[in-house]
């Protein structure tokens, strides 16, 4: 083998633009679209200062804005030491194309600040938020009807509330003012729901993929997700929900729990509350009673399971193990975690991946629930609740009375007055809309995988239905 033939690792930018190369090859697009749709707009760099400890600090941050055919533009803000400029580029790219798929109104954004969190106090966080805040805000790259960012790795709902105040205090009269970013708390125009609603989003989109015997027979797998054995990789937001609900709610078995300092192993099954818990208190799985712990994490990525879930960071199945990866399955609740020279070798290998740009799509869903109800002022559900009870209760005493009479022989189940009058709230109209969103998008890419010849896998599939419509959106605005 020649040199030039030895497979290159390419960065995480690189590996978007492969992935979205492979899809437009099978597309009938202009060259001019295809170069217009795959190009970042553009990427603000912001350097600032904040006093801190007696010294003054500089922090680097970043903005990118990776298509407005749909404004606002969309996309988290992450805090960690190794962001940069490739990274959040490539990360706004898959917002573009991940809002197309599950068709919510959003072109694609990504932010990201320098800063290891974990080193500054809350007040220190809260000075350094509101200056990035300030500054990205000073050029409408916070604001409700341009760019709406939202939590990601290292940024959490607290953060989003330093960011909306910051933007309310430079924009006195704006009514919509909380619609500039998602994933606040409810006290402060958050939604019910938007926490957990990457993790639940995981689970949907398993549930969804389960639904179809044909797709998980080609994953090698059979049955339903009961009893199936996961393996995860980073037990923060996203991979704590997974786990969570798959483990309270559809019988799976967690059998490895991966984080920054080892992993936990047992086949008997993990308690994914006891781990949460313990990482709170200890900051990570060293010295956890749950299962046997394992010093080299990234090794447990390689343990046979049912399931892979890689939940933490992008490129951790490479060339260098993606050989190696046993599990069937693996669903991308991470951005990124396949980088484009591991898809090859799993593709190869049979392995069926669920892709990121559908699998971790429901924060963006429920990001965009949050945004229409900051933009309605009002709380879902607060109109129907009540008059949707008083219907269901008009059944149900029609149905109590007939079953008073004991000549027809039945009664009502015990608990099924309290279950049947409850109308919904906002949560259970959130978790309705959500469910909604990843059936119909994993129809819409399964619709693809199975019906174009040369559409070989789910994340292709992806792609060519998210190029598509963004691809329309621009021809309707006579691009
Ligand atoms: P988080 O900060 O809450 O959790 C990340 C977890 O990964 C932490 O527990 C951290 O300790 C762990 N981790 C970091 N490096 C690791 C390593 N090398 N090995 C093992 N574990 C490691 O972040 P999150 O919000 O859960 O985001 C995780 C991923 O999901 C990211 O790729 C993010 O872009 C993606 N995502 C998040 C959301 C959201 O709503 N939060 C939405 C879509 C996609």
């Amino acid at each position: 083998m020649k040199d030039t033939d030895t497979p290159r690792e390419p960065g995480f930018r690189d590996s978007v633009d492969l992935m979205f190369n492979r899809a437009v090859a099978l597309m009938d697009l202009s060259p001019g679209l295809e170069q217009k749709i795959r190009v970042c707009n553009a990427t603000y760099i912001v350097r600032f200062g904040v006093r801190l400890r007696g010294h003054i600090h500089t922090f680097t941050g970043y903005r990118s804005v990776h298509s407005e055919h749909l404004e606002p533009v969309k996309g988290g803000i992450r805090y960690a030491p190794e962001v940069n400029q490739d990274e959040v580029e490539a990360l706004a790219a898959l917002m573009t194309y991940k809002c197309a798929l599950v068709e919510v109104p959003f072109g694609g954004s990504k932010g990201g600040l320098c800063i290891d969190p974990r080193e500054w106090d809350e007040h220190e966080l809260e000075a350094i938020t509101r200056r990035f805040a300030y500054e990205l805000a000073k050029r409408d790259l916070i604001h409700p009807s341009q760019n709406v960012p939202a939590p990601d790795m290292g940024t959490s709902e607290r953060e989003m509330a330093w960011m909306a105040d910051q933007y309310a205090r430079m924009n006195t009269t704006d009514i919509n003012a909380r619609a500039c970013v998602t994933g606040k708390p409810l006290n402060s125009g958050g939604i019910a729901g938007r926490v957990e609603a990457t993790g639940r989003g995981v689970q949907y989109a398993l549930r969804e993929f389960f639904r179809h015997p044909e797709d998980v027979r080609r994953a090698g797998l059979s049955g339903g997700l009961d009893g199936k054995r996961v393996i995860l990789q980073g037990f923060g937001n996203v991979g704590y929900h997974a786990a969570k609900f798959l483990s309270e709610e559809d019988g799976c078995r967690i059998v490895g729990i991966i984080e920054r300092d080892g992993a936990l192993m047992s086949e008997t099954g993990l308690n994914v509350q006891n781990v949460r818990d313990w990482i709170g208190k200890h900051g990570g799985v060293t010295g956890c009673p749950e299962g046997r712990h394992v010093d080299d994490g990234a090794r447990v990525l390689e343990e046979e399971c049912d399931i892979l879930i890689p939940a933490a960071l992008e490129g951790v199945i490479n060339l260098t193990n993606a050989e190696r990866i046993l599990a069937p399955l693996i669903i991308e609740a991470a951005n990124g975690p396949v980088t484009a020279a591991a898809d090859d070798i799993l593709r190869g290998k049979g392995t069926v991946i669920i892709p990121d740009l559908y699998a971790n799509a429901g924060g963006v869903t429920v990001s965009y629930f949050e945004w229409v109800k900051n933009l309605s002022h009002i709380r879902f559900g607060r109109m129907q609740r009540r008059a949707e009870e008083a219907h269901h209760l008009l059944l149900i005493e029609e149905l109590e009375r007939l079953s008073a009479d004991k000549r027809l022989g039945w009664e009502l189940s015990p608990d099924f007055k309290t279950r049947y009058l409850r109308g919904a709230g906002e949560l259970e109209l959130v978790r309705s809309g959500l469910d909604d969103t990843m059936r119909t998008a994993y129809q819409s890419m399964r619709e693809r995988w199975h019906g174009q010849e040369n559409v070989t896998d789910l994340r292709i599939a992806a792609f060519t239905v998210a190029i598509e419509r963004v691809a329309s959106s621009y021809r309707a605005k006579g691009l």
